[in-house]
């Protein structure tokens, strides 16, 4: 395995990372390049598993560490703290993302991203542009994840581009994104036999900014009292968190995927940022933010904001 490139997205692996893997594979496949081997860094969330056995695709091998000088592909993602443990030791070959840069690499790389919903909309164009015919099986996945990066086109991220290829690619996989993504959403949010520490790790993303260390943890739900009711569970599991990676804060949103809002459970020494952040007083640990649903676009830049207006925090 070690011989083949490696094509991988995010831990914590999304919709959008696992698939655009498979994409990208089948891609450089169509295109010549047979070196090449999609994998995952993390368990699959329910989500894409709806995905996967709608196809009846197998789960891509699981890959933590890789080899010195191993050749890889990145998707979904370009942050080291976002990717496989010893991303330093391997050589990105390629980055195709819809992420803000975080990436320097002293040699030469093909890097792409553009400011689009989901990184299957950059495939997506990628594949029209060296016209590479898009199958079923294909067209199905780059639905799933349009699907689940834009809340199925409700979330701010959602562009024009995104909306043009959903109209294709659900011409060609015979699906309609409002009731297959709506499927498809809905059975990622049982979390009922999950565990808070679980539930916290479904979505999780590790950022570093002005000397702190933070994550946000996102989940969907279509019942947010149910998560709530099990509020001092969700804080032990954060807070043990925060300790074992010494975290300055944390913040864990459960996002209302029907109603568009997300609460949140801010922990830590630097958790007042969020009020800062967002202008709104943090009530219980918890707060409600109104038409937020995009980490990406409405909870992150924020926050970063904050922490730049005020390293001392
Ligand atoms: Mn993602
Ligand atoms: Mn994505």
């Amino acid at each position: 395995m070690e011989n083949k490139v490696l094509i991988f997205g995010h831990k914590s692996p999304d919709t959008d990372s696992v698939t655009s893997a498979i994409v990208m594979e089948n891609l450089e496949r169509k295109l010549g390049n047979e070196n090449v081997k999609a994998v995952r860094t993390g368990e699959i969330n329910k989500e894409t598993k709806y995905v996967l056995n709608f196809l009846g695709l197998e789960e891509p091998e699981l890959v933590e560490t890789v080899e010195d000088g191993q050749e890889v592909i990145l998707v979904d993602h370009n942050e080291a703290t976002q990717s496989i443990g010893n991303i330093e030791n391997a050589k990105v070959l390629k980055v195709v993302d819809h992420h803000s840069m975080n990436f320097i690499a002293p040699y030469q790389i093909y890097y792409r991203a553009e400011p689009v919903g989901c990184t299957q909309t950059v495939l997506y164009k990628m594949y029209k542009e060296n016209d590479v015919e898009i199958d079923k099986n294909i067209a199905t996945l780059m639905l799933s994840a349009i699907a689940s990066d834009t809340l199925v086109l409700k979330s701010p991220t959602t562009t024009e581009a995104d909306k043009k290829a959903v109209q294709e690619l659900e011409k060609i996989s015979g699906l309609d994104i409002s009731t297959f993504g709506v499927d498809m959403l809905k059975a990622g949010t049982d979390i009922s036999d999950f565990t808070p520490e679980q539930v916290i790790n479904i979505d999780s993303k590790l950022f570093e900014q002005s000397n702190k260390r933070f994550r946000i943890a996102q989940v969907n739900t279509a019942d947010l009292d149910s998560i709530f009711k099990n509020q001092a569970y969700f804080e032990q599991a954060i807070n043990e968190d925060i300790e074992k990676e010494n975290l300055d804060f944390y913040v864990f949103a459960a996002t209302d995927i029907i109603n568009s809002n997300s609460k949140i459970i801010s922990l830590g020494n630097d958790a007042p940022v969020v009020e800062k952040a967002f202008g709104i007083p943090v009530d219980n640990h918890t707060a409600m933010l109104e038409n937020v649903v995009s980490r990406k676009k409405q909870m992150l830049p924020p926050i970063l904001n904050a922490l730049n207006g005020d390293v001392n925090l």
